[in-house]
C-alpha cells in the first residue's frame, strides 16, 4: 500500500505528487489518515523560505495544522496522552512537533525547544517513515507526540486549527495572563486573532478592541466577542495609538496581542500599552525581520513583553474542552473560509496567499 504526497522541493517551486509506501508502525507509534489540514500563517512563510529556514531536510511535507483518524495503531498504545482509551478508527488532534528532552530548553520545561521538528522541517520525506508533516493521505505519529481522542460533537472543520492556532492562543493567554476587566487590545483579526477575541472574552476580559485593515474581518471579530474594531489601513502609527489611548480611559490597554506576522507593528504595539502593561508576541515567527521599537517605552512604562512558540501537553484537552463549551456563543466553522481538495494544493496555496482567505483548508479525502 502507498500514499500520496504534496511535497515540497525548492522554493518558487509548486508542490509535487509523490506516492511513498505506508511504513510499519512502530510499537508505541501510530499511522494516522489525515482528514483535514489547513494552510497556516508559517506554512506561508516556509513556502517562501521563510520560518526558519531552509536548512536540511529536502524536499519535506509542510502543513502542521491537521486533523486526522487512527488508520494503524502500534500494538503498545492503548490510551491517549490524557489516558483516554484509543483505538484504530478514533478521530484524533495531536502536536506537531516533539522537544527532544534533552536540551537546556527542555530541561527547564520550555516546549519552544529549538529541535522539536527535527523529525518534521528538519527530514527529508524521501526518508521512511515518510509521512512527516500534514499534507499528504497520511501522517505517521512518533512515540512520544502528544496525541488526543476528538469528542463526536467537534467536527473536522471546527477543530482542525485546535493543534497550532487555537492551542497557540491557548496557551499564550494563559501565560501572559488575563486579569479580570483587562482592556485587550487585539492586533490582527486572522485565526489567531479571532480566537483571543473569544478566549479572552471568556477568561473575563472587560474591553476587547481589534485591528486590522480588511472590514471582513472586522465585520467577524465582532461575532468572535470584540467589542470595538478599528480599521487601520491607512492610519499612522501614531494615530493608531491615540485612537486606543481615547478607547481606554487615556491610560492604554492592559494586554496588547501582536498576531499580525509584521514586524512593523511591534513598536506602535507597545505604545498601545498602559504603564506596567502586557505585551504578547507571537505572530512574528520568522527570523531575521527586523521592526523598531523604542525600548525606553518598555523601561519607562515599565511593560511586559512576552514572546513565546507552541505549548504543553495539557494545552490540547483545554482547547477541546473550550470549543465545546463555547461553540454556541461564537461562529468558529467561520475560521475556516476556503477548502481544496489536497490535490488543488497549489490553487490553495495561491488563495491563502490573498489576504483575504482566512484561513484554507486541504481535504486528502475529497
Ligand atoms: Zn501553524
Ligand atoms: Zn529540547
Amino acid at each position: 500500500m502507498t500514499g500520496k504526497a504534496a511535497v515540497f522541493t525548492e522554493v518558487g517551486q509548486p508542490f509535487q505528487f509523490r506516492e511513498y509506501p505506508l511504513p510499519d508502525v512502530a510499537a508505541d507509534a501510530m499511522l494516522i489518515r489525515i482528514t483535514m489540514a489547513n494552510i497556516c500563517g508559517s506554512d506561508l512563510h516556509f513556502v517562501r523560505g521563510g520560518g526558519p529556514g531552509l536548512k536540511g531536510g529536502m524536499p519535506r511535507i509542510l502543513g502542521h495544522e491537521m486533523v486526522g483518524v487512527i488508520e494503524r495503531l502500534g500494538r503498545a498504545v492503548k490510551t491517549d496522552t490524557v489516558g483516554q482509551p484509543m483505538k484504530e478508527g478514533d478521530r484524533v488532534c495531536y502536536a506537531y512537533y516533539r522537544p527532544c528532552g534533552a536540551c537546556p530548553a527542555c530541561w527547564h520545561g520550555i516546549p519552544g525547544c529549538p529541535h522539536r521538528y527535527r523529525h518534521w522541517l528538519e527530514t527529508s520525506c524521501e526518508e521512511p517513515p515518510h509521512f512527516h508533516g500534514a499534507y499528504g493521505e497520511y501522517y505517521y505519529l512518533r512515540t512520544g507526540q502528544w496525541v488526543y481522542r476528538i469528542p463526536d460533537t467537534l467536527p473536522d472543520r471546527i477543530v482542525s486549527p485546535v493543534n497550532c492556532a487555537l492551542a497557540q492562543m491557548v496557551y499564550a493567554l494563559h501565560r501572559i495572563g488575563v486579569t479580570l476587566g483587562d482592556a485587550v487590545v487585539i492586533q490582527g483579526a486572522g485565526g489567531l486573532g479571532l480566537y483571543a477575541c473569544a478566549l479572552a472574552r471568556e477568561m473575563g476580559a472587560g474591553t476587547i478592541l481589534v485591528l486590522d485593515i480588511l472590514p471582513d474581518r472586522l465585520a467577524l471579530a465582532e461575532s468572535f466577542g470584540a467589542d470595538a474594531t478599528l480599521n487601520v489601513a491607512g492610519l499612522p502609527a501614531r494615530d493608531r495609538v491615540a485612537a486606543i489611548r481615547e478607547r481606554t480611559g487615556g491610560h492604554g490597554a492592559d494586554l496588547v496581542v501582536e498576531v499580525t506576522g509584521s514586524p512593523e507593528v511591534l513598536g506602535e504595539g507597545i505604545e498601545m500599552a498602559r504603564v506596567g502593561g502586557r505585551v504578547l508576541w507571537i505572530g512574528n515567527i520568522n527570523l531575521g525581520q527586523h521592526g523598531t521599537v523604542d525600548p525606553g517605552q518598555v523601561v519607562r512604562g515599565s511593560r511586559t513583553i512576552l514572546g513565546l512558540v507552541v505549548y504543553e501537553p495539557w494545552v490540547i484537552p483545554r482547547a477541546l474542552g473550550f470549543l465545546q463549551r463555547a461553540g454556541g456563543r461564537y461562529p468558529f466553522d467561520q475560521i475556516i473560509s476556503h477548502t481544496f481538495p489536497l490535490s488543488a494544493i497549489n490553487e490553495a496555496f495561491a488563495v491563502a496567499a490573498q489576504r483575504k482567505a482566512l484561513r484554507v483548508s486541504l481535504l486528502p479525502g475529497a
